[in-house]
């Protein structure tokens, strides 16, 4: 239903939690963040419920400057903490948050994930699963990543942002017929799926195109097509006050 990241902020659980709060507004029933530090110590909290119900889990010791939230409008499982987003790879390397439905997650189930236990009901859940799988088995993160978009089928919607603890101040982006915008900071960098998360962090975002792969960084924003070239894309501004 909505997703924000941010990656190079020490106040990024704030941001996370004050930007699920902007998005309150579309309505959701349950709410998660995952944030970790520069080694890819992390914390992952969800709750079901409120985005104030989510803060009041979220204890001083969850400290990091890259995070990933989610606020969720169940598809696939009913709404439950263990359905909530972020979901979490067999192998705890990979958190992911998805917006929209993956038409084809019985079936990459059934060719790929026979032998791993699954920790949710949702078709979000496969996708990281299959990170984590292909990363098992060699691949980079972007090139299991990629692998994984190619799996999904056209009938598919999605916006995703994926972390990777290994690479623990990198957001992994993908969309198709999802919104979802990068925004950018003075010193750090946020993704969201509607700008107004994120107005009081910037007023300058960059529209993602179908197809594309970013990589955002603290001080850098890497669009790639589906080739792998990258794509120089100039920010938009936008005008209201939050
Ligand atoms: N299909 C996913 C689920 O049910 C994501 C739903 C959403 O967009 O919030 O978990």
């Amino acid at each position: 239903c909505g997703i924000v990241g941010v990656t190079g902020n020490s106040n990024a659980k704030d941001i996370l939690l004050d930007g699920l709060e902007q998005l309150e507004y579309r309505g959701y029933d349950s709410a998660g963040i995952y944030v970790n530090d520069q080694h890819g110590d992390g914390f992952l909290v969800k709750e079901k419920g409120r985005i104030a119900d989510l803060r009041a889990l979220v204890g001083d010791e969850v400290v990091g400057s890259t995070g990933i939230g989610h606020t969720r409008w169940a598809t696939h499982g009913v709404p439950s903490v263990r359905n909530a987003h972020p979901h979490v790879s067999a192998n705890g390397r990979f958190f992911l948050v998805h917006n929209g439905v993956i038409g084809n997650f019985a079936q990459l189930r059934e060719t790929y994930l026979q032998d791993v236990e699954l920790k949710s009901d949702t078709d979000t859940e496969i996708i990281v699963q299959l990170v984590g799988k292909f990363s098992d088995e060699g691949l980079d993160t972007l090139a299991a990543f990629r692998k994984v978009l190619s799996l999904v089928d056209e009938s598919s919607s999605y916006s995703f942002l994926m972390m990777d603890k290994e690479q623990p101040e990198k957001l992994f982006v993908a969309k198709n017929k999802s919104p979802l915008l990068i925004g950018v900071g003075d010193g750090f960098n946020v993704v969201c799926s509607d700008a107004v998360a994120m107005l009081t962090q910037t007023h300058d975002f960059i529209e993602l195109t179908d197809g594309e792969v970013v990589i955002v960084t603290p001080d850098q924003i890497k669009i790639l097509d589906e080739k792998d070239h990258e794509i120089k894309r100039k920010p938009f501004h936008v005008d209201t006050d939050p």
